[in-house]
């Protein structure tokens, strides 16, 4: 069977050409046509003799993305479904704003954390995605951004389908290729982590200095509360989760966002708020609530304008730096926590 050349790093690339009789400066221009250049064939690596590319072909295949289905809401957002090469299929999302252009993309082929008021916690996890099927997800979302509106990728968020922090390495491998010029030379700044809060990877990233901005899933600060809606909290309280976002911060002086979707009669009373504020006011951040999608098959709703108002009122009163986040995409299930390979 036909190894993914994809998962080689260029060493491993180098010993394959070393080993097959190939010049070992074909692994750069191979490297380069695999990242830099997104190539999904070996034919198309005109700089590489056809005897060489055929070597390769005989021992691996180019992983790449197949576009499955595609759909646009009447707000512009475009919700793009990939077929991976074992017929799994992922979603990634551009979701323009002005002149912000921003890619939500997927980590992992479903999602074991089985957050309640979440479509893509319904599915269960199959597999984790490899760093290329990452990164190929922006490169095709940034080159339809270019192609539809004429303007350049602004931003990539790691807030599609799965929890990327349990798929870190493909996920840090995936972040070097979109930030370096091995692939899209993108800044750091431009990439927000967001994860529903597994302490023990926090510092970890905080440890391998990776300074993208992290947001955190927090949905409720009440202990309990957070645990009946997010069963990760389980097994990472709410104290050992702001304790690693303090030590992210000390390390990176980066500015911890903590996202809260509002959900009707669950986490959106003035108590709520009060619970938002004293876990929040610890570090400097910024809290973003969230408006709720409405899922089919499960049983929250959004919280209703008074007391989505009166919420962000407290908060903003008590000095919090919060914002409203309205929905995009929602008339073609893309928005935050409706992403679940529907049709
Ligand atoms: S909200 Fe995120 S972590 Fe929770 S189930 Fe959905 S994809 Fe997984």
């Amino acid at each position: 069977m036909k190894k993914d050349i994809t998962q080689l790093t260029k060493e491993e690339i180098k010993n394959f050409c070393l080993d097959n009789g190939i010049k070992s400066y074909v692994s750069s221009q191979v490297f380069s046509w695999l990242w830099n250049k997104s190539c999904s064939s070996f034919s198309d690596m005109s700089n590489v003799s056809l005897k060489d590319r055929s070597i390769f072909d005989k021992e691996f295949f180019i992983n790449d993305l197949i576009v499955e289905e595609e759909e646009e809401s009447t707000d512009g957002t475009i919700k793009t479904k990939f077929k991976l090469f074992d017929n799994n299929c992922i979603e990634g999302v551009l979701i323009p704003k002005n002149k912000r252009m921003t890619a939500c993309i997927s980590s992992q082929v479903g999602c074991s954390l089985s957050c309640s008021f979440c479509a893509t916690g319904t599915l269960g996890l199959t597999r984790n995605l490899t760093a290329s099927e990452i990164y190929k997800q922006v490169v095709y979302i940034s080159k339809k951004c270019l192609e539809k509106y004429d303007e350049p990728l602004t931003n990539i968020v790691f807030m599609g389908m799965g929890e990327p922090l349990l798929n870190y390495k493909n996920v840090l491998r995936s972040i070097h290729f979109i930030t370096t010029d091995e692939g899209l030379g993108m800044s750091y700044k431009r990439i927000t982590l967001s994860t529903s809060g597994i302490s023990k990877m926090i510092r970890k990233l905080a440890d391998d200095n990776v300074k993208v901005n992290l947001a955190l899933s927090l949905h409720a600060a009440n202990e309990n509360l957070r645990k009946k809606i997010m069963p990760i909290g389980k097994s990472n309280s709410l104290e050992e989760i702001r304790d690693s976002l303090k030590y992210y911060f000390s390390k990176t002086k980066k500015k911890v966002t903590y996202e809260y979707i509002l959900l009707r009669d669950v986490n959106d009373s003035i108590e709520d708020a009060q619970e938002l504020f004293l876990y929040t006011k610890h570090l400097n951040s910024k809290v973003n609530i969230i408006e709720y999608n409405q899922v089919e098959e499960l049983n929250f709703k959004k919280s209703s304008y008074e007391k989505t108002e009166k919420f962000i009122n407290y908060l903003s009163k008590k000095g919090v730096n919060v914002s409203l986040r309205r929905s995009r995409g929602k008339d073609i299930n893309a928005a935050c926590g409706q992403l679940a390979n529907k049709n």
